[in-house]
């Protein structure tokens, strides 16, 4: 049983390392991001709700999340632990789930301003299977289609720098905070490397 947190800045790259961890470790790889822009592009009615917050860089209220993140759970793939991305990001967040699951570790990713700026403005997502390709970075053979399954690749809305910039103070006024509240349990990540190095680090860790 291994039950994961990856907490970090937006555009430190916790997306990549979450991938490869869940891939070794078998445990599913559950993104509040990704289950969000699942529920937009099927329009539900959480989709449809979460939009507005999402374009302008703010955090989809609580009471939709948590609903999410529960829904999420039930399924059996989480029944042997899980690596959440994006979750918790808020205190509200984080006490809900310390009443459903304990959690074992949780790393926490940072990288200077300019980095997470470079990431996130570099960015572009695979339509069809979420994969995230950066122009400055990690760029694809081809220009604008996924190496992995050659969907089109987009360049999301909350990646506008103003959208960024507002993004990362959220980060810092109300996710950072959370660093204090899993003190005992956190493994601080510097992650300007490259993915294969800081995740080498997270390995030697778990293992
Ligand atoms: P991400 O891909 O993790 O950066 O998430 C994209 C957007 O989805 C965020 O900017 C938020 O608007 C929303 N979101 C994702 N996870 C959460 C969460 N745990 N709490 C609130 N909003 C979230």
């Amino acid at each position: 049983m291994m039950n994961i947190i990856f907490l970090g800045p937006p555009g430190v790259g916790k997306g990549t390392i979450a991938a490869m961890t869940s891939e070794k470790f078998k445990i599913p790889h559950i993104s509040t991001g990704d289950l969000l822009r699942e529920s937009r592009k099927n329009q539900t009615a959480l989709g449809k709700e979460a939009e507005k917050y999402m374009d302008a860089g703010e955090l989809v209220p609580d009471k939709l999340i948590i609903n999410l993140i529960k829904e999420r759970f039930k399924e059996p793939d989480c029944k042997d632990g899980f690596l959440l991305d994006g979750f918790p990001r808020t205190m509200d967040q984080a006490v809900m789930l310390e009443e459903v699951v304990p959690i074992d570790h949780v790393f926490d990713f940072y990288a200077s301003e300019d980095t997470l700026m470079e990431r996130l403005t570099g960015r572009r997502t695979c339509r069809n299977c979420n994969h995230v390709f950066n122009i400055y970075t990690a760029k694809p053979k081809k220009e604008g289609v996924c190496d992995l399954c050659g969907g089109e690749l987009y360049e999301r809305a909350d990646q506008k720098p103003e959208v960024v910039r507002n993004r990362l103070h959220v980060y810092k006024q109300v996710t950072k905070p959370l660093e204090n509240y899993y003190e005992s349990i956190i493994h601080l990540i510097e992650a300007e490397a490259s993915p294969t190095e800081i995740f080498a680090k997270v390995v030697s860790i778990l293992e």
